[in-house]
């Protein structure tokens, strides 16, 4: 079925492209938010809530494009160009529930083997996540994709849950992303000094107290104990080298001393984890935690048991939290395209993330920009030229596409505007934008339906996607982070599609639930749970 004949020309142009797709992604402005708040520990929830594409099939499905929409005009060949993507794109509900089930069986592959698989599913040494009692003063830092952010957590145990947030929040500077670790982490280290300066004096620790700190790292990091693990890779456009294979722990640490700053490292946490603690702190029921934002990951707490790779003394709890880094997975039944391959072959990182790359916000906007401009080239779909920022990898944002896709103006000004004022594409017709913004629906849908499959496939591995008879255990699955937060539409589907899984009797025991600052609050959480001054903490 497959035709051998192998499109060179769209190998040539990814390549083309890396260097300036690096640099593109990064050039957000270097911005500080404050926030202070106060909240309840109640959080209102939310209601509900292989492969590397296949380059010959790829190739050959452009082919097909190519050759049926030949002689056709200018709206026909558009109009192929999105069916094929569609058809491409395409998510029912029986591939879904393969992917589930890919997911589970390297679940299992990755609890099993020492050796690297592709989910990593790392121990994070969380066996004892927390039971809603933590009080006292916390920080945490919280490294992302985009934004780092430095938390100062006052816990109130049950009764007053958290009472008060204050956090900061800065872009992480481009330069940073692939400089030294030195420069990355005495960035890190100036930030949160300036944070801990505005701390209220009635706050401070009493003398001989060292503050504590959760420190939020999202990469994947082989950890040694609760506090210290070594960096196995960076995702998310970082590459910074001398960090690969060190103590990222160490590193922070010593740029602490370094600025002169006395705070211990408590917890290192991934932010999955913190957002399963965070969730935890609140509701018992949470089982797992999954990150939509720059990229993608899912933590659940899964039996020891169940864990062959573990070796270490089997915890009290008979839990451990497991980090599935699943941003990693792939499998032959992902739905990829010509468009995901050049993608991920122009990428910091080219074989790895596939799920990542085609599910997180850093990359669905490219994605659509890609898509549109095949469309500018073969179908001759915004003139006779090809509008040049077009080519400009990552000039399309996520949050872009997003108020695109959401655009409910009847003549879709929003669409007009964005095409304009990021593309440089004036005078679109109303057809030409409706095109648009199904190109935005079909990449988002795909990505939010694939999310809903792994968050599917935890249930399985854990038994919770089927009601036991004469029981009716509730299932929480936490969720966080900028795309599920602020894409409605990709949350919307992401949630629809877990019920049509699940069906509706096992529907009804498993709740979506979205906990905004899980990761920072989390690691602020864990730190409490592993400080050294256990028993003293105040109220
Ligand atoms: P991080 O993943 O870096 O820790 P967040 O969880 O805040 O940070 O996620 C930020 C990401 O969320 C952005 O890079 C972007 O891809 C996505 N995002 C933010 N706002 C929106 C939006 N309005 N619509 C869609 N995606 C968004
Ligand atoms: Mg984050």
């Amino acid at each position: 079925m497959i035709n051998k004949q192998y499109d060179v020309s769209c190998g040539a142009r990814a390549g083309a492209g890396a260097g300036a797709g690096a640099k593109a992604v990064y050039s957000f402005q270097h911005k500080t938010k404050k926030v202070v708040l106060c909240c309840d520990v109640k959080m209102g929830k939310v209601a509900v809530g292989a492969a590397v594409v296949c380059a010959a099939a790829c190739a050959a499905a452009a082919m097909v494009v190519r050759r049926r929409t030949k002689g056709s005009g200018k709206w026909g060949r558009a109009e192929a160009l999105v069916r094929e993507l569609e058809e491409q794109c395409g998510t029912p509900i029986a591939k879904l529930r393969q992917v589930a089930d890919a997911m589970e069986v390297e679940m299992h592959a990755g609890l099993a083997s020492q050796a690297p698989t592709r989910l990593q599913m790392l121990i994070t040494f969380v066996h004892n996540l927390p039971s809603g009692d933590e009080k006292g003063l916390y920080y945490a830092l919280d490294l992302g994709g985009t934004n780092f952010r430095t938390l100062r957590v006052h816990l109130g145990g049950k009764e007053k849950g958290v009472v008060k947030l204050e956090s900061e929040e800065v872009s992480i500077p481009p330069q940073l992303m692939t400089g030294s670790s030195q420069e990355l982490f005495d960035f890190i280290a100036a930030q949160l000094a300036k944070f801990v300066s505005s701390e209220p004096e009635e706050l401070h620790p009493p003398p001989g107290r060292q503050r504590e700190l959760g420190f939020t790292f999202s990469f994947p990091v082989k950890q040694t104990s609760i506090a210290s693990g070594n960096l196995i890779k960076w995702t998310k456009g970082f590459n910074i080298e001398d960090v690969v294979g060190q103590d990222v722990v160490g590193e922070l640490t010593k740029a602490l001393q370094r600025i002169g700053l006395d705070m211990r490292v408590a917890a290192l946490v991934n932010d999955t984890v913190g957002t399963v603690a965070r969730a935890r702190f609140s509701d018992q029921d949470v089982i797992a935690g999954v990150i939509l934002g720059t990229g993608t990951n899912a933590a659940y707490v899964e039996s020891a048991h169940a864990i062959p790779k573990w070796q270490g003394l089997l915890p009290k709890s008979g839990e451990m939290v497991i980090n599935m880094e699943w941003g990693n997975f792939s499998s032959s039944h992902l739905p990829l395209t010509e468009y995901d391959q050049a993608l991920d072959a122009d990428s910091l990182n080219p074989g790895e993330q596939i799920f990542e790359k085609i599910i997180s916000g850093m990359y669905l906007g490219d994605i659509v920009r890609r898509v549109l401009l095949k469309m500018a080239e073969e179908a001759d779909f915004f003139g006779d030229t090809v509008p040049p920022k077009l080519r400009i990898p990552f000039i399309l944002r996520t949050p872009d596409m997003s108020k695109m896709h959401h655009d409910t103006t009847p003549d879709l000004k929003e669409v007009g505007k964005k095409l304009k004022d990021i593309l440089e594409i004036n005078n679109t017709s109303l057809k030409m934008r409706k095109i648009v913004v199904e190109v935005c629906e079909i990449v988002a849908a795909r990505g939010a339906r694939l999310s809903a499959a792994g968050v599917f496939g935890i249930l399985k591995k854990i038994g919770r996607d089927k009601v036991k008879a004469g029981e009716k255990q509730k299932s929480v699955v936490a969720l966080d982070g900028g795309l599920f937060e602020h894409y409605t539409k990709f949350r919307s589907s992401l949630e629809s599609t877990i019920k049509v899984l699940l069906g509706d009797e096992a529907a009804e025991t498993v709740s979506i639930e979205h906990f905004n600052d899980g990761s920072g609050i989390g690691a602020a959480l864990l730190a409490a749970s592993n400080s050294h001054y256990l028993g003293l903490q105040e109220s």
